[in-house]
């Protein structure tokens, strides 16, 4: 019997869900033995052409990982649709944006200023900017545009299962893999490899009632390690954050960051955690409000660090 066909991709990320996918160790040799990875750009030879020469659905799971911030994303993400049956985003960037999306701030020509001219380690007298064709003698060269807005991948082509996670645990990865092998994916659309309530049930900090009069960055403040972080004033994102990776940053005091996306139900993660926050503060004096709530610190960054391409705004208006 022909084994199944899996394509892996890597779009706008950072690369470490590449490596969370080698987190699932002696896993890997089972997948060796039991697929063919017949696309995976950072692990075998092979060229676009190769995929775009296959027949349509050939592949049987596709694994895609970053946000889609370029043309070539969006021709990835497309061509991929098409080649795939069951095509996955995997990991905060393909399902939310995540840290490329926080650049939904600004526009293109902002970001190219900033990376072009204002970073301290930029020297570009000239003012030269990417293009997107340039003549050599050999003739044209391109690269791919770089587009105004960071996207999810579902805003860009029709999404069958999301992994959360920056980047998603290996016992997720080796779930996904396993349940397509044995043909037991759940309904398209679904979340997998996570639950649905918030991270809070998975954590092993005790909980009280929380009355906040400042927030505090995790530098700021020796916290009780057996306590909520939230109650001790710490912005611990769990609240407003799918379970699934076992409460792994608040097991080892740190807050959690969010990078499990929202909960069942939630649309807005940031607009969720703001709401939380605001609940939370111990006052009904209007100015001790404005001072608790300007202790916290890069409130977007804060709120919507995986979120911003996902969120109901998507991205700041445009000039
Ligand atoms: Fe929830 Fe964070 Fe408090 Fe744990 S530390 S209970 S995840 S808010
Ligand atoms: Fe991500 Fe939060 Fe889990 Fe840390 S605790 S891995 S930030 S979901």
């Amino acid at each position: 019997m022909a084994k199944p066909k899996v394509g892996l991709y890597w779009a706008a990320s950072c690369g470490g869900c590449e490596i969370a996918v080698l987190d699932i160790a002696e896993h890997i040799l089972d997948l060796a033995a039991a697929v063919d990875i017949v696309f995976w750009p950072v692990a075998i030879d092979i060229k676009y052409k190769d995929v775009e020469a296959m027949e349509d659905e050939s592949i049987d799971l596709c694994l895609f990982n970053g946000a889609v911030r370029t043309s070539e994303n969006e021709h990835m993400a497309k061509l991929l649709r098409q080649k795939s049956k069951v095509l996955v985003a995997y990991g905060s960037c393909a399902a939310e944006g995540c840290i490329p999306g926080l650049a939904n701030q600004f526009s293109r020509d902002e970001v190219f200023d900033y990376v072009y001219d204002k970073t301290p380690s930029t020297v570009n007298p000239e003012g030269i900017r990417p293009q997107t064709t340039f003549k050599v003698k050999e003739g044209d060269l391109r690269l791919p545009a770089f587009f105004d807005t960071v996207k999810t991948l579902d805003q860009v082509v029709k999404v069958d299962y999301y992994v959360p996670g920056c980047p998603p645990i290996a016992e997720q990865t080796w779930a996904v893999l396993e349940a397509v092998l044995k043909g037991e994916l759940p309904a398209p659309g679904s979340v997998v490899g996570a639950g649905t309530t918030s991270l809070c049930e998975e954590c092993e900090r005790e909980r009280k009632e929380k009355k906040i009069k400042k927030f505090y960055r995790p530098h700021e403040i020796v916290t009780d390690p057996e306590e909520c972080l939230l109650d001790q004033g710490v912005i611990c994102c769990g609240v407003a954050t799918r379970m699934g990776c076992g409460a792994q940053c608040p097991a080892v005091n740190m807050p959690c960051r969010g990078c499990y996306g929202p909960p069942e139900g939630v649309i807005d993660q940031g607009a969720k955690l703001i709401s939380v926050l605001g609940s939370v503060i111990d006052s009904k004096d209007s100015d001790e409000i404005a001072n608790v709530c300007a202790t916290v610190f890069d409130p977007l960054g804060t709120a919507y660090r995986f979120g911003v391409a996902n969120s109901i705004l998507r991205r700041s208006k445009l000039k």
